[in-house]
């Protein structure tokens, strides 16, 4: 049993079942024992891969997008480069090293980074030892400076806690966490039943709900609309909210029981990118896209770029670029393939032109 297990049977034994926000909150980031704090998850030695970890091109690539964004904006300076949930740093250092090629750009960063995992942020302070702007690190978004700010979001929404509701005779209940007979983990429904929950559907039926993701979209996009700027966001998800829940525990690369090890397992859900727009839309910003990641690169010119990087390398390296260019950009194979599984929104200032990668 983990350790965080223990202490989580402990607290429903004392208190009663806790809701799957607060278990999955508890299992990700409890300041001692939560999956984040203790450990770098990412790389082929770790629970997952993501894109910027894939191939430099991902992070070169949206630092571009970065730069577009930025003089479509007017180029304001300073201009806050936030990025939340940064993992190992590496798409912040690609991103600044094509930003000296923009030399008027780079000198306007003022780069945050909100993260909270000390682990993390030691590990990104590490591969941003160099970096040619001035870097400070946040718990929280509501922690930076005001201004004109381009905020950049890759799979961070997907790593926030979720809340489910299931269908029983009496109405919408939500999902709890509570022990079984043998002292165990296990689901459960509450008692109350909520009045606002009015969708149809049969008993037995999971609808579940980003609230935590959906209350940091509103406050960004709140910002941007009062301040000036955009904000990118990528991440494995659906572009219509649905029935159905996609709770997903991966350790080591294999899906486990999400109630088995709390702490030692990756704990995500897919990304209701419907319910984000309408996050950013309320709040009076402007949503381009969904696209899907596949077409989003493409249109940045990721096939141009890794041509350009083919010619340089050894043939061996040129396999390694054709293979990490089929991982971010091919079609199928969700396990294996990236291009169409994740999808690419931006939420701008509703001034704000139309901007590369949502091209029509
Ligand atoms: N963007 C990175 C890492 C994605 S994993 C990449 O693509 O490689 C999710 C990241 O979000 C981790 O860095 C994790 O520590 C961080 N994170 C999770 N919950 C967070 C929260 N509530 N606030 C800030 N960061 C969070």
């Amino acid at each position: 049993m983990s350790a965080l297990r223990e202490d989580i049977a402990e607290l429903v034994a004392q208190e009663g079942p806790i809701t799957l926000e607060r278990y999955m909150t508890l299992a990700l980031s409890h300041p001692t024992k939560g999956y984040y704090m203790t450990r770098d998850p990412f790389g082929a030695s770790g629970d997952f891969i993501t894109a910027p970890e894939i191939s430099q091109m991902f992070g070169e690539l949206v630092g571009l997008w970065a730069q577009e964004a930025w003089r479509a904006a007017g180029s304001p300076a300073p201009l806050r480069l936030v990025e939340l949930g940064p993992g190992r740093g590496t798409l912040m250092s690609d991103a600044l090293r094509v930003a000296r090629i923009a030399p008027d750009f780079l000198s306007a960063l003022d780069v945050h980074l909100v993260e909270t995992s000390p682990l993390l942020e030691a590990r990104q302070r590490q591969t941003l030892a160099a970096a040619e702007a001035p870097v400070s690190w946040s718990a929280n978004v509501s922690q930076v400076p005001d201004g004109p700010a381009i905020v950049i979001a890759n799979e961070f929404f997907d790593a926030l806690p979720v809340r489910h509701f299931v269908q029983t005779e009496r109405g919408w209940s939500e999902r709890l966490v509570g022990l079984d007979e043998s002292g165990a983990l296990a689901f459960g429904v509450g008692e109350r039943i909520e009045a606002d929950l009015t969708v149809a559907a049969p008993e037995g039926s999971i609808i579940e709900i980003g609230a935590i993701g959906a209350r940091i979209m509103r406050d960004i996009a709140a910002r941007l609309v009062a301040q000036g700027g955009a904000m990118l966001v990528v991440d494995y998800g659906y572009t219509q909210t649905a029935l159905g829940e996609t709770l997903q525990a991966v350790a080591h690369h294999a899906y486990v029981d999400p109630l088995e090890a709390p702490g030692e397992a990756d704990l995500t859900s897919h990304v209701d990118f419907a319910a984000l727009a309408r996050a950013a839309t309320a709040a009076g910003a402007k949503v381009l896209g969904p696209t899907t990641q596949g077409d989003f690169l493409k249109q940045l010119g990721v096939i141009e770029r890794a041509d350009a990087l083919k010619k340089r390398a050894t043939p061996e390296q040129r396999g390694e670029i054709d293979v990490a260019l089929e991982r971010l950009t091919g079609a199928g194979d969700p396990k294996r393939n990236m291009g169409e599984l994740f999808k690419v929104i931006a939420v701008t200032h509703p001034d704000m032109p139309p901007l590369p990668g949502f091209f029509q």
